[in-house]
């Protein structure tokens, strides 16, 4: 079973993993706005039982799972509840499946990924750990795939990786639309745009004192707490870098980041003639999701279109990374390899909790993270298999899980 080309008229199958979420949500809201492209074959969310139910009911859904099994379900008929630690790879590479949507957070969607791309379903991806832990196998079945189709006709546009690994984070979906069409070859250099968060503009002696309300309050875009603070800390721009590595296959020297405050252009690609392209739009997610869903078409959108006049003027700065060392840590552990930034991912999971907590204070988190990666992420075993992946992630979050976070 493979993706079948655009042109047919059967509704893709679509599995969405984390469906209650902030990027779930907003994935049903473009699948519902084109309800004749697309039919919801599986649902997956973890506690969230009242929005889950809702939505069973309006996308009528072969199978449902709930993470929460002791919680009961009421779903309409012809909508199973599948149970157990397989549902979500089940849902994965059911028949009549043509996209997996991954708005789950965490390592455990790993497995998932994996059985879908070489199930020969597409991955669409808003997953970190996808990339930023297993970047080595799941680029490598994204390739495969790809080699397969180029083989039949090098022109099918599922004939490259990043047709088969979609991003949906702004900033690798502007990059792959600034990459449609181009050779990787006249690719100079990567630009990831950063909003550079809610502190951007405050003193070191301010941010040590940041509060998660004030870093809750992120200036552009509605996003889950977690990636708000990682938004805050620059954490998120830096494992979106090692993301880049993967999806982009660059070397580190050749990605950069750029502040932007107004979060209008989402990234931007250097070509080698000096030429420079941009993706551009409003901060709306709902845009990289229907990308993602609808390559290499475009179809209308519900999201607001950019108004260049309105928008009046665009700033762009060089990342400061003595206030927001996040930044320089990770892009150290993706040098490293993949086992560092197994680390570095797990423990900015823990961080980030402990800092909502009251638990640690906001530069405990950067400071947590290079603890982590020390600890952690060094060894000769830099692409590990999942299984290796899942027992780091549980052995960082134990180690660093209570306790005071001493300077690496
Ligand atoms: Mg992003």
């Amino acid at each position: 079973m493979s993706p079948r080309s655009s042109t047919e008229v059967r509704p893709l199958g679509v599995a969405l993993l984390g469906s209650t979420g902030s990027i779930g949500r907003q994935t049903v809201e473009v699948l519902e706005a084109h309800a004749d492209r697309f039919q919801v074959r599986a649902l997956a969310t973890g506690r969230n039982a009242a929005e889950l139910e809702a939505q069973a009911r309006r996308l009528r859904p072969a199978a449902v799972s709930l993470a929460d099994e002791g919680t009961q379900l009421d779903l309409p008929a012809g909508t199973e509840r599948w149970r157990g630690g397989e549902a979500l790879e089940r849902m994965a590479v059911l028949d009549d499946v043509d996209i997996v949507v991954v708005g789950t957070g965490g390592v455990v969607s790993l497995r998932p990924v994996l059985a879908a791309l070489r199930a020969g379903k597409v991955v669409a991806s808003a997953n970190k750990e996808t990339l930023v832990s297993g970047g080595h196998l799941v680029m490598a079945e994204a390739r495969a795939r790809a080699g397969e189709r180029a083989a039949v006709d090098p022109h099918d546009p599922l004939a490259t990786p990043l047709a088969w690994l979609r991003p949906i984070d702004s900033e690798h979906s502007a990059i792959w639309q600034c990459l449609v069409g181009e050779r990787r070859s006249a690719v100079a250099r990567l630009i990831l745009t950063a909003s550079g968060g809610p502190f951007r503009d405050e003193s070191a002696e301010e941010i040590a004192a940041a509060t998660p309300e004030r870093a809750l309050r992120h200036p552009n875009w509605s996003m889950g707490a977690k990636i708000t603070i990682d938004s805050a800390t620059l954490a998120n721009k830096g494992l979106e870098v090692i993301e880049a590595r993967w999806l982009y296959d660059v070397a580190y020297d050749a990605i950069d980041v750029v502040v932007h405050p107004q979060s209008v252009v989402h990234s931007a690609v250097l070509f080698i003639d000096g030429s420079l392209k941009a993706q551009l739009g409003t901060p709306d997610m709902r845009l990289p999701i229907q990308y993602a869903l609808t390559y290499p078409e475009r179809l209308p959108s519900s999201a607001a279109s950019l108004d260049l006049v309105a928008a009046a003027r665009l700033d762009f700065r060089a990342p400061d990374e003595a206030r927001f060392p996040a930044l320089r840590i990770a892009r150290e552990a993706g040098r490293t390899g993949s086992r560092a930034s197994a680390a570095l991912i797990a423990a900015d999971e823990v961080a980030v909790a402990r800092f909502l907590d009251g638990t640690l204070d906001f530069n405990g988190i950067p400071r947590l993270l290079e603890a982590a990666v020390r600890r952690f992420g060094e060894g000769d075993d830099q692409a590990p298999d999942i299984a290796a992946l899942v027992a780091l992630d549980g052995e960082v979050r134990a180690a660093f899980a209570a306790g005071p976070v001493e300077a690496a």
